[in-house]
């Protein structure tokens, strides 16, 4: 625990109903008393005048103590619910700060709950994502990472690994017995199971970084196939056009939809091409990361030219790629959706608007939305990297056990993907992470 006590205004700037002042350390009873003229009962709301050092009347309202380590930052916490109001915040918030608190960075008081073991990293960042959700679907999944559906998931997994490492190591403190690992079926088994069950917890977790993040796709294809009235039809009223990127000389366009509550990134990338203009060449540079970014390739086409089959080679390689013919209406064609090995391909009409549900269908489906949306959590891309390494580490492991290449090292990769794992959770953390995470939550949080 450390020593200062903070405090912030834990409501929006402006003017509302009510406005509440936040507290945290071992200065907070004190400071009720200053304010106050009295400490609460714990965790009971008592009504009372908000008083300056010499009587005068700052406001009147709610104050709530909460008794460590009771409290959402497991230190004492005084809640002073005001009147929102941004001159009574500030100066409540001032009183505080004259009797000894000093301002809260942003995220302070999450920061305070994780080191103080009141949540875990994937729980502190949940908080954060619930407040950040654009979408009530998003709301719904950081719900179930903060109640710890994420975490167990990890935490589970932890388990297990720690029993193999533990079985691998007890063969390293018997060298002369000679036992050899890859003879061990237990071993090769539960290693198999751990890593059957990361698959597992990587793509749910990828549906959630989805979710909220938003899908990320990229349109591309030749000129006048129908790109941008593909943007425009997808878009609809709930259009927003966010950042056409500066630099690029054109076409390089940002948006971000809502096809039934799954948030898409969309980027269009028509300036996609070779060429030595070095303001051309930043834009196309640009197109090509956010193509190497993107969860899928929407190829349009249309249905009458024959497609420009070099343009694949700039995707992304493993990323999927979704084929939409448009046009139909030129050859009087009907809607459909063919599912091919490694490709789909939608036809439709952009000018019409046939076929453009089973588009929508499909980007839907595509995020996962329509397979299990049930157990599903909010997760960031952090959490995907860390569990990727795990799944290397593993894999690592499994292959050195495979080929006789001794406990020792097999030890080796199960403990990195442990360290891995861990980072997610926040068992393993650098100052410099828990930097990075808190200090883009809101102050007063
Ligand atoms: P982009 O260059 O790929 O962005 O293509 P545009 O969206 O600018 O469209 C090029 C032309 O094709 C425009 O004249 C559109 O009106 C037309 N177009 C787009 N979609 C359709 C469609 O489904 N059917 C027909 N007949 N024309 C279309
Ligand atoms: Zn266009």
């Amino acid at each position: 625990m450390t020593g200062e006590t903070i405090a912030a205004i834990a409501t929006p700037p402006g003017m509302g109903g009510v406005g509440i002042v936040r507290v945290s350390g071992s200065l907070a009873r004190a400071i009720a008393v200053g304010i106050l003229g009295r400490v609460p009962e714990p965790r009971q709301a008592a009504f009372g005048g908000f008083r300056e050092a010499d009587g005068g009347f700052i406001d009147e309202g709610l104050a709530l103590y909460f008794q460590a380590p009771r409290s959402f930052t497991g230190e004492d916490v005084l809640e002073l619910q005001g009147h929102g109001g941004p001159i009574v915040m500030d100066l409540l918030l001032r009183r505080c700060l004259e009797l000894g608190a000093r301002l809260a960075r942003p995220g302070e008081f999450s920061e305070r709950a994780f080191l103080n073991g009141k949540l875990d990293l994937i729980q502190a960042e949940a908080v954060a994502d619930l407040i950040e959700s654009s979408t009530a679907l998003a709301v719904r999944l950081a719900g179930r990472s903060l109640q710890g559906v994420f975490s167990h998931r990890i935490n589970a997994l932890v388990e297990c690994l720690i029993q193999v490492r533990l079985h691998v190591e007890a063969t390293l403190d018997f060298p002369d017995e000679d036992i050899d690992l890859a003879d061990e079926p237990s071993v090769a088994a539960d290693l198999s199971a751990i890593l059957e069950a990361v698959d597992r917890l990587l793509a749910d977790a990828h549906q959630g970084q989805i979710i909220r993040e938003g899908l990320a796709v990229v349109i591309a294809g030749a000129p006048n196939v129908g790109k941008s009235s593909l943007l425009n039809a997808l878009c609809g009223s709930e259009a927003a056009i966010v950042t056409d990127i500066p630099g690029t000389t054109r076409d390089l366009l940002k948006f971000d939809i809502q096809v039934d509550g799954l948030p898409i990134r969309i980027v269009d990338t028509a300036g996609l091409r070779h060429t030595h203009d070095p303001i051309e060449q930043e834009g196309v540079r640009r197109a090509q990361a956010a193509l190497n970014e993107a969860d899928l390739v929407l190829w349009v086409q249309a249905v009458d030219h024959q497609p420009d089959e070099s343009i694949r080679a700039t995707f992304p390689a493993g990323c999927p790629v979704t084929r939409v013919r448009n046009k139909i209406d030129l050859l009087g064609e009907s809607a459909r959706l063919i599912e091919r090995d490694r490709e789909t391909e939608i036809a439709l009409s952009v000018a019409t608007g046939e076929g453009l549900d089973l588009l929508k269908t499909h980007l839907k489906s595509h995020a996962g939305l329509s397979t299990h949306p049930e157990g599903a959590f909010i997760a960031r891309r952090r959490h995907l990297d860390a569990l990727e390494r795990a799944r290397q580490a593993l894999r690592a492991a499994t292959a050195t056990l495979d080929q006789r290449l001794g406990a020792e090292l097999v030890a080796e990769e199960l403990h990195l993907a442990q360290r891995a794992l861990g980072e997610i959770t926040g068992q393993f953390t650098s100052d410099d992470l828990l930097g990075r995470i808190f200090s883009s939550f809101c102050i007063g949080k």
